[in-house]
């Protein structure tokens, strides 16, 4: 642990990690429907010994895996709603990457709040 730092040293970054952490809370309580799951591009062969796909040329069609109940669940996506599910996915991608942000901005500022209450206490006694 690093060292406790005079108190207005950690108001001044206890302040500034609020600061860091509410433009986090607006973007995530703005972020509208997510999906849990990603969508890709899947290319298949279809096993007919005629078809192109049996000479390289894959079929492409775009796909959403959705973890439900434990359970990886397919759907194949009609090529029009593949960017709406998509930006889902990184909605909801981009939700967990701030929610992680924020569990380690809050954590420093909840050790940086113990520092200033034993800061404090000791302050107390002095007197
Ligand atoms: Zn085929």
């Amino acid at each position: 642990m690093t060292r406790p730092l005079d108190v207005p040293a950690l108001r001044k970054r206890i302040w500034s990690a609020y600061k860091r952490v509410r433009p986090l809370l607006f973007e995530m309580l703005r972020i509208r429907t997510f999906l849990r799951g990603s969508v890709y591009e899947l290319k298949t062969r279809c096993g007919q010994a005629s078809c192109v796909c049996m000479r390289g040329q894959l079929h492409r069609r775009w796909v959403l895996t959705e973890s439900v109940g434990g359970r990886k669940r397919l759907r194949v996506l009609p090529q029009d709603e593949m960017e709406l599910w998509r930006r889902r996915a990184e909605d909801y991608r981009e939700f967990r990457r701030k929610r992680a942000e924020i569990v380690k901005i809050v954590g420093r500022m909840l050790s940086d709040l113990d520092a200033v209450e034993r800061a404090q206490r000791r302050a107390l006694k002095k007197e």
